[in-house]
């Protein structure tokens, strides 16, 4: 015969079950992320290593020197009419929604992450 003590049990142990795979699932989610985290580095080394090798031949080629690429930066950034040390987006990518990657804002669904993009869309609510 089931007692109130055994339903308490029970209850219990799907509540346990519940929290096991909700952690299971965070789990999975910060280990997700921190691959990515040691991906971005991988590509941010990378690009540094490159264009370090870059202003390396450049200079060398051409004589240009570090107050040249200095002025060079400033004038690049300056075209969008904001010095904020970034590089003003092509009009026609966005940033992801839900990963914040890159994608061009005519794409349907994200490449990288799938979530769906609703630029343009009249009857989504923003
Ligand atoms: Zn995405």
């Amino acid at each position: 015969m089931i007692d109130l003590f055994d339903l308490i049990d029970i209850h219990q142990q799907g509540q346990i079950g519940g929290i096991t795979a909700l952690q299971a699932n965070t789990d999975q989610r910060v280990t997700k992320q921190g691959a990515a985290a040691v991906d971005l580095e991988r590509r941010y080394e990378h690009l540094r290593l490159l264009t370090m090798a870059m202003w390396k031949l450049l200079k060398d080629r051409t004589g240009a020197t570090d107050a040249d690429l200095r002025e060079c930066v400033e004038h690049i950034d300056l075209l969008d009419g904001k010095k904020d040390g970034k590089v003003t987006r092509h009009r026609g990518v966005m940033d992801c929604d839900s990963c914040h990657r890159r994608i061009l804002k005519t794409a349907t669904v994200c490449v990288y992450c799938g979530a769906k993009n609703h630029q343009g869309d009249s009857f989504h609510p923003t």
